[in-house]
């Protein structure tokens, strides 16, 4: 089967490596799974591919090690419970994101969240863009998410008669970081979707090929930007969406949580099965794919049964909340400078609890798919030496203390010296 690589990637597909295996991304609405589509992902997985999932800081998951010949049995696997790819690599609004877990305002911003991923997604007007568009919800500031985003929409009241979010655009990390800035605070709810669409198409109409909305305002300015997005607006009309009930995805106030530790994302596919059957055991709604790449479940009711379930079948609870994100580095991704989860087994052994309740984020090249510039600590593999006739990776360590991204506070560390410096910051920072 011949295929067309920038077709593919607007399928949610890339191609992987120089051995005609491909990765293939799945959209979640805000890392949302039911149960019945997390068996079906499982079951796919464990007959497709490499067998292990990647999960995303985006909220998505990855088949990694596919055929061509497999694609269109996922495909078929995937629509069968209502997934999709569609727009999830290439020049597409990709998928919709939620940092926000389960606390106050989540059901609400994910109700909004699936409006706006149907309306983007395998919609012409917004694909053949000249880069990726990222679009999160959050239901706070909390995780900062915001910033990194090329559209954001913060939730910040949610008790009038219609809710209100305040809008970021312009964010993303990649190899020229940059904070998102604030296009308009307390939008009714009804405003997001014609605003929305104005972003889009000003950056379809003059974003430069290959890069992303940033480069635009870096371009133009924020002004022009300004005014550029408000004459699109002007040409819209308001658009309610026009909820028949109120809606949630879940009950509030007696949902709980379960989250579950995924060592780099990297969750086998019969790992997901087994994590599906005891959701089930136990009646749980949902599981999430959370953005620091774990999985939490959620049960309307006590979850102490569940998690004894969960521990005893071997399962690690993040009860401390400690974050790790890795992105798949050399392991898997062309890019990659260095073995990422090689790197992190190698750090966890060394700085021990050192890292409990704390945030560490590594990426295998200045890319930043790891968001190492919204972890307390963030490292970058960011060039090769040759030393010995071998090629190792040199070092970025980033530290995060204010509002706004991480800085670099050590640069082209050895693997010794970047522990080094970690074990120093992490008692600078206690
Ligand atoms: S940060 Fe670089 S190595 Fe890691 S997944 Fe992204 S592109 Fe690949």
């Amino acid at each position: 089967m011949k295929l067309d690589d920038q077709q593919l990637r607007l399928e949610g597909i890339y191609r992987q490596n120089d051995q005609g295996e491909y990765m293939q991304r799945v959209k979640l609405a805000g890392g949302a799974l039911s149960v019945a589509q997390a068996r079906t992902l499982a079951d796919l997985g464990a007959r497709f591919g490499s067998g292990v999932f990647h999960l995303s800081t985006r909220g998505s998951v990855e088949f990694h090690g596919l055929h061509a010949d497999d694609l269109p049995a996922v495909y078929r696997g995937l629509t069968s419970v209502g997934l999709f790819s569609r727009g999830a690599c290439g020049g597409a609004v990709r998928g919709i994101c939620c940092s926000s877990s389960f606390g106050p305002g989540f059901g609400r911003t994910q109700v909004l969240l699936r409006h706006f991923l149907n309306h983007f997604s395998g919609n012409p007007h917004f694909e053949g863009l000249p880069k990726k568009f990222k679009i999160a919800f959050e239901a706070g500031y909390a995780r900062s998410r915001h910033l990194i985003q090329d559209l954001a929409l913060v939730l910040v009241d949610e008790n009038v008669n219609e809710p209100r979010y305040d809008v970021w655009i312009a964010g993303g990390l990649g190899r020229e970081p940059q904070a998102g800035f604030l296009l308009a605070d307390r939008v009714p709810e009804s405003e997001l979707l014609p605003l929305a669409e104005s972003v889009v198409e000003v950056y379809k109409a003059w974003g430069e090929k290959g890069r992303r909305l940033k480069h635009l305002l870096n371009a133009v300015g924020e002004d022009e930007l300004r005014n550029r997005i408000s004459q699109r607006r002007q040409q819209k009309t308001t658009i309610s969406f026009s909820d028949a009930f109120p809606k949630a995805l879940l009950p509030e106030g007696t949902v709980q949580r379960v989250p579950l530790k995924v060592f780099g994302g990297e969750l086998p596919a019969l790992k997901l099965a087994e994590i599906a059957g005891l959701a089930a055991e136990y009646d749980c709604s949902w599981l999430l794919v959370t953005p620091d790449q774990d999985i939490e479940l959620l049960r309307d009711g006590s979850t102490t049964e569940l998690g004894a379930a969960l521990t005893q079948a071997g399962f690690v609870l993040n009860n401390e909340e400690t974050v790790l994100r890795i992105c798949p580095g050399n392991h898997e991704c062309r890019m990659g400078l260095c073995a990422t989860r090689d790197l992190a087994k190698n750090l966890l052994e060394e700085l021990g609890g050192r890292l409990t309740g704390r945030s560490l984020a590594i990426s295998g090249c200045r890319n930043s798919c790891a968001q190492p510039q919204l972890s307390e600590f963030g490292i970058i593999a960011s060039k090769l030496k040759t030393e010995d006739g071998m090629r190792r990776p040199l070092f970025d360590l980033y530290n995060r203390k204010g509002a706004g991204l991480g800085e670099v506070v050590a640069s082209g560390l050895s693997e010794a010296e970047l522990l080094a410096h970690l074990v120093e910051q992490l008692r600078g920072s206690k």
